[in-house]
């Protein structure tokens, strides 16, 4: 059923010698099955495929891309038990997730093919002409955002659906009208090609252009480097790591012509607590940040990983209950050994630092890829001083950073890097919980907790999932929720043009019935 090969618009290909397999970290072995790198060849076909697909694709109506989006989510309901199976086997992650991945990928779909149906996202302006205007005519113009063109997408290692092959990036490059070229992720290949396959079939049943979509395994990040080059690419959506994120980056813009790339990136998500929320309940806190540390064995790009607040008490007692509930919960696989081995690594570079203490016990190992629970802390003065402790350790582990008073810890969040969340855990009027503190933190951020957990993300409109870099290389724009689709759209103003070549949403008689702000006034 999985073939291994690339899928390259509507054809299956495979021409490159270049092989690998995925891993079962669960069973700590290789799957069987192999697939092949996309070829040069491959990769330019694709390219050339996507550029031609994007002159018809973006005349496509709305309607239609909708019940494209709406066919995908139809096909993947029906390949939902296969998906399982290979999922699980290529993450170690458990069915009940994979089964929630899916469902939430399938709404993901479902909310673009909404917006595509009877929403408005062209930002549509019409200022009409005024000719007797002095001293100089005032011109007809009309503005909308249409499609950027074809998409390169990366898909994450931590999300196989969600954030992968038909995850969030693909649905909105797909419902604003751009072709998308998957780079698939290694990890999860035979979850990447099921889902494609199922891409491909609604492409087919609802008539949309060959090369509307494609998906290119790789086993490096060759393929994706040449893929970032490509002339016909117009821009890039990117889940994974600041160290990927960032060379990609610079890749784009060093092109000759140098394109967007929208890289959500890693995030150690603060949480402030306050002292009269710790009085009333620092052992339900603990409990509760216990699992949000640990759930899907850390590795979440909104995992907390850094808990500041005042030393107390009542702050201690946090501490030690965190610690004795941290080090019940059993150790969960992780998603490959390199992960493992990065998460590790992360661990010792943090144990050698001379200003952290590890909370927790030292405990042997039993099994490769399950990781052992870690908290550490630090004095909120170390904390500022030393960069290297900002940095993502991906699983289950946090540091503690305990500050003296208030202003050391308006300091601690002064010296925050670009965060995707930051939570503030307190009583309405609770001790040092000032504006001040909540205006620091919204500079830095782009989404603020009052008393919750960071991590699981609502996919809503009103969600803003991104942040200042490095969370992600463009703050204005979100990866998660209807308004993601404004990363694929660039705005074109037409001026003085005859009604027969305008596009219909710009006519006067608004034939498709979109709302445009006339003059100034929203009709
Ligand atoms: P990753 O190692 O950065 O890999 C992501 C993808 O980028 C892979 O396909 C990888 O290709 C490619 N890549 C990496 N470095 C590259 C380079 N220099 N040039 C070209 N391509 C490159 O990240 P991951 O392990 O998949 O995901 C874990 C990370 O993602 C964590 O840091 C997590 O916090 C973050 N994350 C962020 C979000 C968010 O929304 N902000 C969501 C989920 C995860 P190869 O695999 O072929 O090397």
């Amino acid at each position: 059923m999985i073939s291994g090969k690339n899928q390259i618009g509507d054809e299956l290909s495979s021409n490159s010698n270049i092989s690998f397999q995925t891993f079962n970290p669960k069973l700590n072995i290789e799957n069987k099955i192999t697939f092949f790198e996309a070829s040069d060849s491959e990769i330019l076909k694709a390219t050339k495929l996507a550029s031609n697909a994007f002159r018809t694709f973006k005349l496509v109506a709305a309607n239609e891309r909708s019940a494209f989006l709406t066919q995908i989510s139809e096909e993947l309901k029906l390949i939902s038990e296969d998906i399982t199976k290979i999922y699980c086997s290529e993450t170690g992650l458990p069915e009940a997730r994979c089964l929630g991945e899916l469902g939430r990928t399938i709404n993901q779909l479902i909310s673009f093919s909404k917006l595509l149906r009877d929403g408005d996202y062209h930002e549509i302006s019409i200022d009409t002409s005024i000719p007797d205007r002095k001293p100089l005519p005032k011109p007809d113009l009309r503005k909308m955002l249409k499609p950027i063109g074809p998409i390169v997408v990366f898909g994450a290692s931590n999300f196989p659906l969600a954030y992968s092959t038909a995850g969030g990036d693909t649905a909105s490059a797909l419902a604003a009208g751009c072709p998308v070229i998957l780079k698939s992720h290694p990890m999860h290949a035979g979850t990447g090609e099921l889902v494609s396959s199922a891409i491909i079939r609604a492409a087919k049943k609802t008539n949309m252009p060959n090369g509307v979509f494609s998906n290119l395994n790789s086993r490096g990040i060759e393929v994706g480097v040449k893929l970032v080059k490509d002339p016909n690419i117009k821009a890039v959506g990117f889940t994974g790591s600041l160290k990927g994120g960032r060379a990609i980056y610079d890749l784009a813009s060093q092109r000759s012509h140098p394109i967007p790339v929208f890289a959500e990136m890693g995030s150690v998500n603060p949480v402030l607590i306050f002292p009269k929320k710790l009085e009333k309940e620092y052992a339900e806190l603990a409990k509760q940040y216990a699992k949000s540390i640990t759930v899907g064995s850390g590795q979440f790009c909104t995992n907390p990983g850094i808990i500041i607040s005042f030393e107390s008490d009542n702050f201690n007692l946090f501490i030690k209950k965190l610690v004795e509930e941290i080090e019940q919960i059993s150790p969960s696989c992780m998603l490959h050994p390199t992960i493992y081995d990065s998460y590790n690594l992360g661990l010792q570079k943090i144990k050698q630092n001379k200003n952290v203490s590890e909370l927790t016990a030292e405990v042997e190992e039993n099994d490769k890829n399950f990781p052992k629970h870690v908290i550490s802390s630090v004095n909120a003065d170390k904390f500022v001083e030393d960069k290297s402790l900002q940095h993502e350790v991906f699983g289950p582990c946090s540091l503690i950073v305990t500050c003296r008073d208030d202003k050391e810890m308006y300091k601690v969040v002064e010296s925050l890097e670009g965060q995707l969340t930051a939570t503030v855990l307190a009583e309405n009027n609770d001790t040092f919980l000032t504006q001040e503190i909540i205006d620091a933190l919204e500079i830095k951020v782009g989404r603020i907790i009052f008393n919750g957990v960071p991590t699981g993300v609502e996919v809503c409109e009103s969600m803003t999932h991104g942040g200042p870099y490095p969370a992600s290389t463009d703050s204005r724009f979100t990866a998660v929720g209807i308004n993601s689709i404004k990363r694929w759209l660039r705005p074109v103003s037409y001026q003085d043009f005859p009604q027969s070549l305008l596009p219909d949403e710009l006519k006067n008689e608004n034939p498709l019935n979109v709302k445009r702000n006339i003059n100034g006034v929203i009709t």
